[in-house]
């Protein structure tokens, strides 16, 4: 029997631990990085009362009567900037002058948006149109934040909007959890590097830029070595050097049953072979132990299946590494847009398009599901699991389906 998916993915994590490592980086690097400790609001945000509109300061009660046939003139004791506090208070029958994000006056408790005044008599005064309620057009101090509040907690993905919050709070630089390393490690006699010529009977190697961008993507710091050949040797000797240099190891082919796929005898040798093959298509011979202590993640060689393979047992390892429990992809049913019939005896990862009919996200598998057929997984934002013995599955047929991403909805 072989494992399934979950069980393999159990051993695997259960294995690894989250790595601690604190980094201190400027707000400017900090995007996409993990938050390594609770952020706490060093002052209150905003740290001033301020006027929410271009108008005028006022004394509600001054204008409760205001109306467009009965306005009431206010004199104006001056014009309040932002960054430019005013000191003295509002007294009856007077305003300021104020704009957006300037500190509202002592005393003041509403402010009139322009839109509801015309000029007065001269340019000092100005007749209010309408009356405002208390409040009205203010952002009291610490609406949004209270010092010492804790406002992103550890753990929080740094997004575009917390890099906003962690300026205003002033947390610069900025600690973040330390990128686990990840060693991507290539077999096989026949690759060459991408500007390589190449003779008959070699392939350029994808697999080790397809794993470095998806490293990337998962929060990992990729450490891309030199494909190594197919000899037990020359492996040892890299698997023993990317142990040194890195947190986690993932190569890639060499793990199947040829003649000449030696990983899995190299990871024996070096350290221990945990578990290997998984009831999965494409990826079935996946292989997870350690060299010196050091985990290692033997992907299949074929562009797909390490891709897939990658997506359900790599990233996931990343993810822990970084402290990040909430792993695993969001898993939705969604119906076929049409038939899918092949019926297999191992779990299938489907690669398919996500397409919006009739306002309804349906599931476009690619017609050529190869694990050599790199072409098929360009557009893909879904991978659609077929339990195995069943099918053929029928358009409208709903089934699990784990969403990488929503780029490429169409
Ligand atoms: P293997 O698991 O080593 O037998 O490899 C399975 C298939 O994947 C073979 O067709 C290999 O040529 C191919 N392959 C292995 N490594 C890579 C790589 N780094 N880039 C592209 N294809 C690869
Ligand atoms: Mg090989």
């Amino acid at each position: 029997m072989l494992l399934s998916v979950e069980e393999a993915q159990k051993i695997i994590l259960g294995s690894v631990h989250p790595l601690n490592r604190i980094a201190r980086v400027p707000l400017t690097q900090a995007y996409n990085h993990i938050l390594a400790v609770d952020a706490h609001a060093d002052t209150d945000v905003p740290p001033f009362t301020n006027s929410s509109m271009d108008g005028y300061a006022v004394l509600s009660r001054d204008v409760s009567n205001a109306s467009d046939s009965s306005p009431v003139t206010l004199a104006i004791d001056g014009v309040i900037r932002a960054g430019h506090p005013q000191t003295e208070p509002v007294v009856p029958g007077h305003c300021y002058k104020i704009m957006t994000g300037a500190a509202v006056p002592d005393t003041a408790d509403a402010v009139v948006p322009t839109e509801w005044t015309k000029p007065g008599a001269d340019a000092g005064h100005v007749q209010i149109l309408r009356p405002v309620m208390p409040n009205a057009h203010i952002r009291p101090r610490g609406e949004d934040m209270v010092q010492g509040q804790i406002v992103i907690s550890q753990g929080s993905l740094i997004t575009p909007p917390v890099l906003g919050m962690l300026a205003t709070i002033g947390l610069q630089p900025v600690p973040i959890v330390q990128a686990p390393r990840v060693a991507i490690l290539a077999t096989g006699d026949e690759l060459r590097a991408p500007d390589e010529p190449l003779p008959l009977g070699s392939i350029r190697n994808s697999n080790s830029y397809a794993l470095y961008g998806a490293i990337v993507e998962a929060g990992g710091e990729p450490v891309l070595y030199p494909p190594v050949a197919d000899d037990p040797k020359a492996i040892n000797a890299l698997f023993q050097r990317a142990a040194e240099e890195c947190d986690l190891l993932v190569s890639s082919g060499g793990v199947s049953v040829g003649d000449f796929d030696f990983v899995k005898s190299v990871i024996e040798a070096s350290g221990h072979l945990t578990l290997w093959r998984v009831n999965v298509k494409p990826g079935k011979p996946l292989a997870f132990g350690d060299v010196r202590g050091v985990p290692i993640i033997g992907l299949p060689g074929n562009p797909v299946s390490a891709l897939v393979t990658f997506e359900l047992f790599v990233r996931p390892t990343i993810r822990v590494m970084l402290g990040d429990s909430h792993w695993p992809r969001p898993c939705m049913r969604l119906p076929l847009a049409e038939d899918y019939t092949a019926v297999e005896d191992r779990r299938q990862y489907v690669r398919c398009r996500l397409l919006v009919e009739a306002q309804h996200l349906v599931l476009k598998p690619h017609l050529n599901q190869g694990s050599a057929v790199q072409s098929s997984w360009q557009d893909v934002d879904a991978l659609m699991i077929v339990p195995e013995h069943t099918g053929p599955h029928r358009a409208g047929e709903e089934l699990d389906t784990l969403l990488l991403s929503l780029s490429h909805i169409a």
